[in-house]
This record gives C-alpha cells, structure tokens and sequence, in this order.
C-alpha cells in the first residue's frame, strides 16, 4: 500500500522522539535529517523535501514546542499539519457548471488508466445522481474505443463512439451536442493519449479544448512513476492547463513520491485516487487522511 515504507521510517524516528522526553535542538535536527532521507528515498521531490524540512524545523525549534511537557508529540502534530498542506490542505472537489452540462475532459499519456478512469468517474458520478455521457475521444490507443464501451456498459452510463476514423474534435463536438439533445448533465470525453509528450498531442488536445470548453480537464497519472508523474503533470498545466490530477494505481505504489510532490510542484490539486483495477476504486483525493496514515 502507497506510503508503507516512508510510514514505517517516519513512525520509527517520532518514537524515538517521544521516549527522550525533554528535545534539544540538536534532537530536532537529527530528527529532521532523517525525515529528509526517508522522503527522498520515498522519491519526492528534492525542492519539495528540503522546503518541507525547512519548515517543520522553523517551527519545531521554537520554544513553544521544545518547551512544551510533550516536544515529541508537538513535533509529530507539525509534520502531520505540513504534510496535510503539502497535498492540499482540504479535498478539491469537481467544479459543476451553473447550467447543464459539465463538461470534463481526461487527459494522459497512454497506460495512464485513463480510459478506466472515465468509466469510474461516470460510474461514481452515476452513484450520485448524475445523468453521464461518456464520449471516445481516444482513436490513437487500439481498443481504446472498444474498452470504454465495455467499461461504460459495466457502469451502465452510454457511450458516444464515431469510430477510429474522425478527428477527435469532430468526435467531441458531435458528442458534446448528443449529451444535450440527450439530457446528460456530465459529459466525460476520454481522449487521445500517446506514449509520449508531443506537439501533435498538446495541439489536438487544445483544439479539443477549445472545441468543447470543459469546465474539468483532470489529468491522469500513474502514482508509480513517481517523479516521472510529476514531470508529466508540469509540461501537461503548462501547455494545455489543467485543474487537477488523479492519480491511479496508488494501491500499488509502496513509496508515493507522486502523491507528495505533485500539489506543491504544479500547484493543482489531486481530486481523486485510483485504488485498483475494479470500477469502484476510484476515491476522493483527502490529504490529511493521507496525512495521518503516514503517521500512523
Ligand atoms: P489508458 O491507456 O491511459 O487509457 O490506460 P487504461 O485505462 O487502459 O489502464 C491501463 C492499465 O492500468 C489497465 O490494466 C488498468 O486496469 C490499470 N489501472 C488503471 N487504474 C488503476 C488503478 O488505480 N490501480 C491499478 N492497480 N490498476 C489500474
């Protein structure tokens, strides 16, 4: 599960912080040396890290806390406060549109699990009342069509396809009119993903961008790429924009340098996580809940 080794590190030096009892500043620092390590090792970012440190230490040190009858305990309450803010503060919910329909466009590279994660987010959308038309916007990937019906069926939400053979503006515009001659209220549009980053890519998505005017373009990146995701997700905000990240197969991913860097790094929030290959595996993305299982 995502964080177990940087779990079990952090753990192990705020345990021995709390058996001192009374903290020097030099018990601190120590401390401090150590969460750095096991962040890095946990593959967050290197600026990330030392910006973190920096300031669970500014406030550590203080006399407030190193004076305080139980140092440790504060200190462990700080990283907990640092690392909630660091992914978020709070969940960064889904921007609905005054009038009918919503439009989100998914973005991602392809593996990402963006094609899954249309049919999980319809489905959860689905679960709360929504009316979601799914369109196959993705005619590069081979059965990337084919997949979506299958998932869509799966979470019983339609699926809008004109084949392999039409741009996929042509494919989004046509779509987007079908979910409003069809009374659809959300309307997710999966979209072409290539193995790499590409001007073809970003310019086909910024004509479907512009095409469609999504209210959402979440991008999708897999947790266990770690710093790759992050990369990923500043040349995607930069060229395209975004207005957040999921982030699947965190189920998967022991280390979850992703899930750390990525707020702070593109300064866009990650709504929700991807917990496995089932259609219901798809959760809010809660950073102190994230926060405290880090902490234990
Ligand atoms: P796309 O190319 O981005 O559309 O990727 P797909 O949706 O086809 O997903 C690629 C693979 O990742 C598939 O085998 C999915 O089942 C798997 N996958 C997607 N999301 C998750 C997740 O959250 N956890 C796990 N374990 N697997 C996932």
């Amino acid at each position: 599960m995502v964080f177990e080794g940087l779990a079990e590190k952090l753990q192990n030096t705020f345990k021995k912080l709390k058996s001192k009892g009374k903290l020097t500043e030099k018990d601190v620092s120590d401390a401090m040396r150590e969460v750095k390590l096991a962040l890095l090792e946990a593959d967050v970012n290197f600026k990330v890290v030392k910006d973190f440190v920096q300031k669970v230490k500014e406030r550590a040190i203080g006399a407030e806390v190193l004076e305080s009858l139980t140092p440790g305990q504060q200190i462990i309450k700080i990283v907990n406060e640092e690392l909630t803010e660091l992914m978020g503060q709070t969940q960064s919910k889904l921007t609905f549109a005054s009038k009918p329909p919503t439009v989100i466009m998914l973005v991602g590279l392809q593996g990402a699990g963006k094609t899954t994660t249309c049919g999980k987010l319809a489905g959860l959308l689905k679960k709360q009342g929504k009316r979601p038309l799914l369109i196959a916007g993705d005619i590069y990937r081979p059965a990337a069509i084919k997949q979506l019906q299958v998932v869509g069926g799966q979470v019983e939400v339609p699926v809008f396809t004109m084949g392999d053979k039409v741009s996929p503006v042509d494919i989004a515009k046509a779509g987007l009119e079908h979910g409003v001659n069809h009374g659809n209220d959300v309307i997710i549009i999966d979209t072409a993903g290539r193995l790499h980053i590409n001007e073809e890519l970003m310019e086909e998505l910024q004509n479907v961008k512009s095409t469609i005017k999504p209210h959402e373009i979440l991008l999708v990146v897999d947790s266990m790429t770690g710093q790759d995701a992050v990369n990923v997700a500043e040349e995607f905000n930069g060229k395209l924009g975004i207005d957040g990240v999921i982030l699947t197969k965190l189920d998967g991913d022991t280390r979850g340098g992703a899930a750390l860097s990525v707020r702070s790094v593109t300064h866009k929030p990650i709504k929700f996580v991807g917990l496995g290959e089932k259609l219901e595996d798809l959760e809010p993305f809660y950073p102190d809940r994230m926060a405290s299982r880090i902490l234990g």
